[in-house]
């Protein structure tokens, strides 16, 4: 698997991982958009949210969580935060490897295309 994230789940490429648990991982974004920049991603492969199963939304719900315990421990959580998936390429997904932007430490506009 050539993926870019497998290969971090795998340490293959290393990261600044900042959480990790059996189906969670999180780590810094390599290009920060803001202070505070984390990637919340399931440790198993899945291509997009649109390829996200049923079945699987309780770890979509974990993947959440883990973000909102992060930006209480990066500091964000009373100023704010924001989470971003991109979805597709219109969406502006470049990497096919479903993960959460999790964005804070500066105030954030508008930006929703
Ligand atoms: P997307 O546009 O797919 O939603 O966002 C992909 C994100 O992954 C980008 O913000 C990009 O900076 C980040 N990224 C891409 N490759 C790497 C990498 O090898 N390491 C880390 N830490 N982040 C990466
Ligand atoms: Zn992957």
């Amino acid at each position: 698997m050539d993926c870019v994230f497998c290969q971090i789940v795998s340490k293959k490429i290393p990261s600044d991982i900042v959480y990790q648990d059996g189906e969670v991982l999180a780590f810094r974004d390599i290009n920060p958009q803001a202070p505070v920049h984390l990637l919340v991603i399931p440790k198993k492969h899945i291509a997009s949210l649109a390829e996200l199963a049923e079945e699987e939304l309780p770890l979509m719900g974990r993947m959440v969580s883990v973000a909102s315990k992060l930006a209480e421990r990066e500091g964000v959580s009373e100023s704010g935060y924001r989470l971003v998936i991109n979805c597709g390429r219109e969406g502006g997904q470049l990497v096919p490897h479903l993960h959460l932007h999790l964005l804070g430490g500066r105030q954030l506009r508008g930006q929703l295309g």
